[in-house]
């Protein structure tokens, strides 16, 4: 089998798992899938007709999905440095690594390092903790500035 994961890039052995990160799809094996959100392709339907028609039930069966849906935001006061980009990049430069050496050494590709240095990106809490480990880097800071 030639799939790996798109987050962690370890290849996948059994099937791979489609997520919405940020607005991006990812294919990625069933331990990273957790981290975002369950993807599924778009069917094309016209635009009338509001895709929510199938909740107007009651909800009597209770949705695994929505569980995972809110990982991302963290505790009140504390937020993403919109510069964590920069703080990635820069970090990772201090120690003279590639983002194929800094992929590697954190078993993710390093088409992921690089779309977060570009912003294209934002790294779920998880991820962002390990950055911070490897890196030694405060990504997150406090909303109370002044
Ligand atoms: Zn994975």
């Amino acid at each position: 089998m030639s799939s790996f994961c798109e987050l962690c890039g370890q290849a996948v052995i059994d099937e791979k798992k489609a997520v919405l990160i940020d607005g991006i799809v990812f294919n990625v094996c069933r331990g990273c899938s957790k981290r975002g959100k369950p993807y599924t392709a778009p069917i094309p339907i016209s635009k009338s007709k509001p895709t929510s028609s199938y909740m107007t039930g009651p909800r009597t069966t209770s949705n695994k999905t929505t569980k995972a849906m809110r990982k991302i935001e963290m505790t009140d006061n504390t937020i993403l440095n919109p510069e964590f980009g920069k703080l990635i990049r820069e970090a990772r430069m201090k120690k003279g690594l590639t983002h194929e050496q800094l992929g590697a050494q954190m078993n993710v590709k390093a088409n992921l390092l690089k779309k977060l240095e570009t912003g294209a990106l934002k790294p779920d809490e998880l991820f962002a903790k390990k950055l911070q480990r490897f890196l030694g880097i405060q990504l997150y800071m406090s909303d109370q500035e002044d």
